[in-house]
């Protein structure tokens, strides 16, 4: 477990120490900031979010931003759960209130990445074709990459039934110890547990992986859960800039 609590401007979030000690500028927010779409250290117009919907699509954004951009402005409405860039001065970020904010730095090409990973873009491996693209599309060493994982809801809360259980053993029977099975045929996923075991696959090294560690649906007073609270919850923003 990796975090620490700072405010900006009204805007109460989490840092990672190690990422914020080398230079990283990168928050989780928590529920408390003035209004929903408030955002630290960048304005909105250079802070790249994206449409999510438990896919594995990724934007690359590697030409210049610029306020108003028609690329910009037309990908930011195509469905994607992940972004990938190296333009700067860009902040780019994912919003959740229970899946996993997943916010990766390549510190020798300059080159960031913000994912959503539910149970649906896990069990497609987001994470894993996020770092393939940044070793392919942005020549990225994979050992030279850090990943900072957020507030997410821990296996205490999440409890799953058949429909997650049956592709989280199908796909790779290794995932399947990230469930521990609990009554009626259902189980408990550790979904920061299996996303780590993945990117562990994908060559990241154990020291360049940070866990915020805290449950959403255990903190009440700092996330929001989609889980405790049903559809009508706040979201968090996750968020790392160039
Ligand atoms: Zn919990």
């Amino acid at each position: 477990m990796s975090y620490q609590i700072a405010n900006k401007n009204g805007v109460q979030y989490l840092v990672i120490p190690e990422m914020e000690e080398a230079g990283i500028r990168h928050f989780f927010t928590t529920r408390k900031a003035p209004q929903q779409s408030a955002i630290p250290f960048v304005s909105q117009e250079a802070f790249v979010m994206v449409k999510q919907v438990h896919g594995d699509h990724i934007l690359v954004i590697d030409r210049p931003f610029e306020d108003g951009s028609v690329f910009i402005r037309d990908a930011m409405h195509k469905p994607c759960d992940a972004i990938i860039t190296n333009q700067r001065p860009v902040g780019i970020g994912v919003v959740t209130a229970d899946c996993l904010p997943a916010l990766l730095y390549d510190p020798v090409q300059g080159v960031t990445a913000a994912v959503h990973a539910g149970w649906r873009g896990t069990v497609q491996g987001i994470l894993t074709k996020v770092i393939c693209q940044m070793t392919a599309g942005f020549g990225c060493q994979v050992e030279d990459v850090v990943v900072g994982m957020g507030p997410a809801i821990g296996p205490c809360c999440y409890t799953v039934g058949k429909t997650v259980i049956e592709p989280v053993r199908s796909i790779n029977s290794r995932w399947e110890k990230h469930l521990t099975p609990v009554e009626d045929g259902k189980a408990k996923l550790d979904l920061a547990g299996l996303n780590t075991a993945q990117i562990e696959d994908a060559g990241i090294l154990k020291e360049h992986i940070f866990t915020a560690g805290l449950c959403t649906a255990c903190h009440e007073d700092l996330f929001y859960s989609y889980r405790r609270d049903g559809i009508g919850t706040g979201r968090m923003i996750s968020g790392i800039i160039l």
